[in-house]
């Protein structure tokens, strides 16, 4: 997973307090300059401007133009700032944009200290496929089934395609709660991901579904490779919650590149299904 550093920019343009809304408008209308961040004498941020904030300062009728005078009277001055460590990874910033609906996030050291400045656009530009990962287990969502389904359509090689469901999950979260059930998602996922090649395709099809996707893959290795991935799942210990066992039910079943991917999958949830009603804890393949 790449990390903060890897995207942010180092060149942080910055002001102080003691700084004219002329100085903070003169640099902001210049081409490539997204955020300006005030900062202390120690280098420490306190504050942000972006784009945005224009509007809002614009409409405040301000007799002062110190920054000082205007972040009291903006709403910003009784919001904490919102900062990462170079560290953190990219989804973590992600997340945080997300909640506080933000583009842009200074970067501080461990001393507080301003060291860089991540925005949005330079978090897609290192790292686009991030609209295609699914934030609890960072393995693909179910979004990306629609980018690799056109060249999966195109290629005339055999495809296994498995639909695991977790057993009696919810009993899991109702029991151990639901952080201990997002734990055991993400064993599951990263489980997954060992037990088959690393060109193969693991999605998070649903909350507590896993697609697989196995490329050139004959009809006599689904039932192994199903068992495979079951008996994997099954080995997952989480420390501390050792009478917590996690098993699957797997639907397979053969994908040929004449029909459409998406009625494999019907066809491997169907035969999911067909395990559950069996006992669960199985592997349930057709052709
Ligand atoms: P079955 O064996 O028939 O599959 O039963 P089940 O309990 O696994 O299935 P059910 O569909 O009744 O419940 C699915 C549960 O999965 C309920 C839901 O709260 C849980 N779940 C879905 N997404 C998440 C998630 O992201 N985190 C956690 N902790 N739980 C989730
Ligand atoms: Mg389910
Ligand atoms: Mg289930």
């Amino acid at each position: 997973m790449l990390s903060v550093k890897n995207a942010m920019i180092t060149q942080v343009y910055t002001l102080s307090l003691e700084n004219s809304i002329t100085d903070l408008v003169e640099l902001l209308s210049q081409r490539g300059i997204g955020s300006i961040v005030i900062v202390n004498g120690d280098n420490i941020p306190l504050q942000i401007f972006t784009l945005r904030d224009i509007p809002k300062i614009f409409s405040l009728n301000l007799s002062t133009n110190k920054i000082k005078e205007i972040l009291l009277k903006l709403d910003k001055k009784d919001k904490n700032l919102i900062t990462i460590k170079p560290n953190q990874n990219l989804m973590t910033a992600m997340h945080l944009m997300n909640k506080n609906n933000i583009s842009h996030l200074p970067v501080i050291n461990k001393e507080k200290k301003l060291v860089g400045i991540l925005s949005m656009r330079d978090l897609l530009r290192h790292f686009p496929s991030i609209i295609f990962t699914d934030p609890l287990t960072q393995i693909n969502n179910r979004m990306y089934l629609d980018i690799i389904r056109a060249k999966i359509e195109k290629t005339k090689v055999k495809l296994g395609v498995l639909m695991l469901d977790i057993d009696n999950f919810k009993k899991i979260n109702d029991k151990y709660g639901h952080s201990i059930g997002d734990v055991v998602l993400k064993e599951i996922a990263k489980s997954l991901k060992k037990s088959v090649k690393s060109y193969d395709e693991v999605i998070r099809y649903g909350g507590e579904e896993f697609l697989v996707i196995l490329y050139r893959c004959e009809e006599k290795y689904l039932p192994i490779i199903g068992d495979r991935l079951r008996n994997e799942i099954k080995k997952i210990k989480i420390s501390g919650y050792e009478s917590l066992n996690v098993t699957v039910s797997i639907g397979a079943c053969i994908y040929n590149s004449e029909e459409n991917l998406y009625n494999a999958i019907d066809k491997a949830d169907k035969a999911m299904y067909q395990a559950k009603k069996e006992g669960k804890d199985r592997v349930v393949w057709t052709i």
